[in-house]
C-alpha cells in the first residue's frame, strides 16, 4: 500500500467549486485523495503529515498555455530590453531606455567575446526608445568586422549590423519582404518576420531549436517554471526532430524534473508531414511530456507592425503586416490537423488573422466534423465581441496576450491601433460573455513568466503609465485565476487531470506566501512564489 502524505497548509484555493477551501490536502501515488482538515485521510488509512507549507498558501499548480523552452537558454545572449528583468538565476537585468544604453551594453558584450564570433542581443523594444529607430549604423559603432544582430523582445523582427547583412548577401540588390530598405536604397538593417530573418539566423549558427534543444535549456526552462509556481508548461513552436524526442523523454523522466511539458509541434513543411510527424509524436507521450499538437504561426507583432490587421489598420499608416503563413495555406493546414484529429495552436494577432484563421478552421471542421477537438486561437489580441461570437459558434479556445495591456498597452493606445482599439485588446470580458475557453499567457520570453501578474494584468488592466487601459474588458478575482489554472488545462485538454485541486486530479500545487482571496485582485502582482509541488513532490525555491 503506497504512502499517504496529508499536507497542511494555511489556506488552500481549490478553485474547485464542490470544495472551494481547505487547511489540508491528501496525497496518495502522486494524486490528490482527500481534502478538508487535519483528519481528511482518516477513512483511507494511516498517513503521515507533512507540516513544511504549514504558513504557506496552496493553489493550484499554474499551468502556462503560451510560452517557448528558450526561455531558460536566451540568456546565453545580451539582454538589450526596455524592462527590469530577472534572469533564471535570480540576477536583475536593468532596462535600457536609450539607444546609447543599447549600444553601450552591446559593446561591453562584445569585448567578452573571441574576436569574429557573432555577437546576439536579444529583447529589444524600438518602439519604447525615444529618437530614431535602431539601424545598423548604431550596431556597426559596436562591431564593424563582427556580425551583430539583436532579436527584438517579439521574436518577430530583428536588427543586424553591416558585417552580418554582408555575410547573408542583403544588399542594394535584395527583393525580399521584410528586409526594411532605407531611403538611400540599401537595407536599415532591420529584418521582419521569418522569411527574411531565417537566412542570417542560420548564418549566425542562432535558431529556435539551439535555444531548445540542449540538456541545460531544457533545465533551464524547468527552473523559469519553478519559480513561477508554473506546473504544466508549453514549449508552442517545437522542432521535435527524433534527437529532440529522446532528449525530451530522457530529462522529463528524470524524478528531479518537477514539470510537465507540452511542446507543440511548429508547422513548417507540407501539412501531411506534419500531420504523421504530430501523429508519431502523440503516441510517444508520457506523463510529463504530452505531444501531439501543432503550432502554426499566421500573422507577426502588432507593436512590430507585422501583424495583419483589418480596417482602418494602423494609425501610423503603416501598411499591414505579413503573413508568416499565407491564407491558402493556412486553410491547407487546418484542414489536415482536423482531418487528422489533430488540436491546432495557432498563433494570431491581428483582427484579420482571426478573421482568416476562423473561416480556415470553418471549412475544416464543415469537412472533417469532430466533436471534442479543441483547437486554441493565440495570442488573438485584436479580437472584438463578434469575432469571439464567431469562436464561440466554432467551438475555439481564445489564449489571450493579457501581459500586453501592462507591457505595451500605452504604445498600443499611441502608436499602433489606437486608442479605441487598444480598449477592447486581450478582450477577457468578451470572450467569457460569449462563452469562450479562455486562457491567459505570458508568451515567455517575450515577457517574463508569471501567471500571478498575468492574471493581474486581465483582472486590473493597468498599463505602465498606470492608467487604466479597457476598464469594460476586466475580468473578476476568480476569473483570472482560473484563466492561469483550469483555463490553460482545457486549452491542452488537460483539464481531467489538473487545473484545480481536486480529488482524483494530479496533486501539482503553487506554493504561494499569501492568499489571493485576502489580497484581491490589485494585489496578484505582489504575491510571492514559494515553490510548487509537483505529483506530491515539494520543490521549495
Ligand atoms: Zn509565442
Amino acid at each position: 500500500m503506497s504512502q499517504i502524505t496529508v499536507f497542511a497548509a494555511r489556506s488552500i484555493l481549490t478553485l474547485d467549486p464542490n470544495t472551494p477551501e481547505a487547511t489540508h490536502v491528501a496525497v496518495r501515488d502522486g494524486r490528490i485523495l482527500a481534502l478538508g482538515g487535519p483528519d481528511c485521510a482518516t477513512p483511507w488509512g494511516d498517513s503521515v503529515p507533512d507540516d513544511r507549507m504549514a504558513d504557506s498558501v496552496l493553489m493550484p499548480g499554474f499551468v502556462e498555455g503560451h510560452a517557448h523552452m528558450m526561455a531558460g537558454a536566451i540568456w546565453n545572449y545580451t539582454y538589450t530590453g526596455y524592462h527590469d528583468r530577472i534572469d533564471p538565476d535570480g540576477k536583475l537585468w536593468q532596462g535600457l531606455a536609450t539607444l546609447d544604453e543599447v549600444v553601450a551594453r552591446l559593446t561591453e558584450e562584445a569585448a567578452k567575446l573571441p574576436v569574429g564570433q557573432p555577437l546576439v542581443g536579444w529583447g529589444l523594444d524600438p518602439i519604447f526608445l525615444p529618437g530614431e529607430r535602431l539601424s545598423r549604423h548604431h550596431l556597426d559603432q559596436v562591431s564593424a568586422d563582427r556580425p551583430v544582430m539583436v532579436m527584438f523582445s517579439n521574436f518577430h523582427l530583428l536588427c543586424a549590423n553591416s558585417r552580418a547583412l554582408e555575410l547573408v548577401g542583403y544588399g542594394s540588390h535584395t527583393n525580399v519582404e521584410g528586409v526594411v530598405m532605407g531611403p538611400d536604397g540599401n537595407p536599415t538593417g532591420e529584418l521582419q518576420e521569418m522569411a527574411a530573418m531565417f537566412p542570417l539566423m542560420r548564418r549566425l549558427g542562432v535558431d529556435f531549436r539551439a535555444l531548445s534543444m540542449t540538456d541545460d535549456a531544457v533545465r533551464r526552462y524547468a527552473s523559469v517554471c519553478q519559480r513561477a509556481g508554473v506546473t504544466t508548461a508549453t514549449d508552442l513552436y517545437s522542432t521535435m526532430e527524433e534527437d529532440d524526442l529522446d532528449r525530451m523523454l530522457r530529462l522529463t523522466g528524470e524524478d528531479a524534473f518537477c514539470m510537465r511539458l507540452v511542446p507543440a509541434l511548429g508547422a513548417n513543411a507540407a501539412p501531411e508531414t506534419i500531420s504523421s510527424r504530430a501523429l508519431t509524436l502523440r503516441a510517444r507521450s508520457t506523463d510529463k511530456l504530452r505531444l501531439g499538437a501543432v503550432k502554426i504561426m499566421t500573422d507577426g507583432s502588432i507593436q512590430g507592425w507585422t501583424a495583419r490587421v483589418l480596417w482602418p489598420g494602423y494609425v501610423g499608416g503603416q501598411a499591414n503586416g505579413i503573413w508568416n503563413t499565407a491564407p491558402d495555406q493556412i486553410a491547407a493546414l487546418c484542414l489536415e490537423m482536423q482531418r487528422a484529429g489533430l488540436p491546432m495552436h495557432i498563433h494570431v494577432n491581428g483582427d484579420e488573422a482571426s478573421a482568416v484563421t476562423m473561416e480556415a478552421l470553418a471549412a475544416a471542421k464543415a469537412a472533417h466534423p469532430r466533436p471534442g477537438l479543441r483547437h486554441v486561437l493565440q495570442h488573438a489580441q485584436m479580437m472584438d465581441a463578434a469575432q469571439f461570437a464567431r469562436a464561440a459558434e466554432l467551438d475555439l479556445c481564445v489564449n489571450l496576450f493579457a501581459n500586453h495591456i501592462w507591457y505595451f498597452g500605452d504604445q498600443h493606445a499611441a502608436l499602433t491601433i489606437g486608442e479605441d482599439r487598444a480598449a477592447r485588446m486581450d478582450g477577457c470580458r468578451s470572450a467569457l460573455d460569449a462563452g469562450v475557453p479562455l486562457a491567459i499567457h505570458s508568451d515567455a520570453p517575450v515577457t517574463p513568466m508569471g501567471p500571478l501578474f498575468t492574471a493581474w494584468t486581465a483582472a486590473m488592466r493597468h498599463t505602465m503609465s498606470d492608467r487604466v487601459l479597457g476598464e469594460a474588458q476586466r475580468i473578476t478575482l476568480k476569473e483570472a485565476l482560473r484563466a492561469i489554472t483550469l483555463g490553460p488545462a482545457y486549452t491542452l485538454g488537460l483539464d481531467h487531470e489538473i487545473g484545480t485541486i481536486s480529488v482524483g486530479k494530479r496533486a501539482d500545487f503553487a506554493v504561494l506566501d499569501a492568499d489571493p482571496m485576502e489580497t484581491g485582485a490589485a494585489g496578484l502582482r505582489d504575491i510571492g512564489v514559494r515553490g510548487t509541488v509537483f505529483g506530491g513532490q515539494l520543490h521549495l525555491l
